[in-house]
């Protein structure tokens, strides 16, 4: 399926990896660069997340416009980054939008839509997007249907990425769409979520059997790369725990835990 690595250099690409199956692929995956989607069947569309700023948005939103020659009916958010939600607002109003109650929650108090503090440089420009909440909020489990199909939307569990995640499973198609569930080929980001949760999501992920994974950020996965990334994660996973246990054990502060880490494998 080499035909579906879309992740050299460049623009972002708007991927069917199956049939009315949409992944939109934004290279190189690193901040705030994330992935995003559609499914489509017969004249219902669900989109799985936005991008972080208006421009970003649009050009997903009128690419999938173009690709199917249709409004979304639904969308969800598969967790509150703003990465994944600040274009919410470049949804047409018609669209109901869905989260996690949590995930709901997390974007209504995220400060950073309105003024991204100086940590990353240069500093995003999110353009005119406005903070715009699901309308529908899902606890553990809710099932899109459209015409025929279903797109089951399942809560990990407990906090894993984050408090609020979803994940989007296509079962006719087997699809599975983790949100930062998975980075593939990237550094998986924890930090306001669970360590051992994400551990525990990477199991719960592999139990769907996906054919095609279009992960949060990084290339779309498929066949055999499945497992070698998810496997991946479980090293990383393990990495971190230990160096944990390991700075408590020393008595060490978390910045000179992290600093003692030998990286191994994960060193680039
Ligand atoms: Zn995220």
């Amino acid at each position: 399926m080499s035909d579906m690595t879309v992740f050299a250099k460049g623009q972002a690409e708007l991927v069917e990896v199956r049939p009315g199956v949409h992944a939109w692929v934004q290279p190189d995956g690193s901040w705030w660069l994330n992935n995003a989607g559609a499914v489509t069947i017969g004249t219902a569309q669900l989109v799985i997340d936005t991008c972080a700023t208006a421009t970003r948005a649009r050009r997903f939103l009128e690419a999938l416009g173009e690709a199917t020659g249709m409004m979304p009916k639904l969308a969800v958010n598969t967790h509150q980054h703003g990465d994944h939600t600040y274009g919410n607002s470049l949804l047409p109003g018609t669209t109901v939008l869905i989260g996690q109650e949590k995930m709901r929650e997390g974007l209504r108090v995220d400060p950073i839509i309105d003024g991204c503090p100086p940590f990353w440089s240069p500093v995003p420009d999110w353009g005119d997007v406005e903070r715009r909440l699901p309308d529908v909020t899902v606890d553990d489990a809710l099932t899109v249907h459209l015409g025929d199909r279903r797109v089951e939307l399942r809560h990990p569990g407990g906090p894993a990425h984050t408090t609020g995640d979803l994940i989007a499973w296509v079962p006719h198609e087997r699809v599975l769409f983790t949100g930062d569930l998975v980075f593939s080929g990237l550094t998986p980001l924890v930090f306001m979520g669970s360590v051992p949760g994400a551990l525990a999501a990477i199991d719960w992920l592999a139990g769907f059997g996906p054919e095609v994974l279009v992960p949060g950020h990084g290339p779309v996965l498929t066949g055999d790369d499945i497992g070698r990334v998810l496997d991946e994660h479980r090293r990383y996973c393990r990495l971190v725990l230990q160096a944990g246990a390991d700075g408590i054990a020393r008595g060490r502060s978390a910045l000179d835990a992290a600093r003692a880490v030998d990286l191994g494998e994960f060193a680039s």
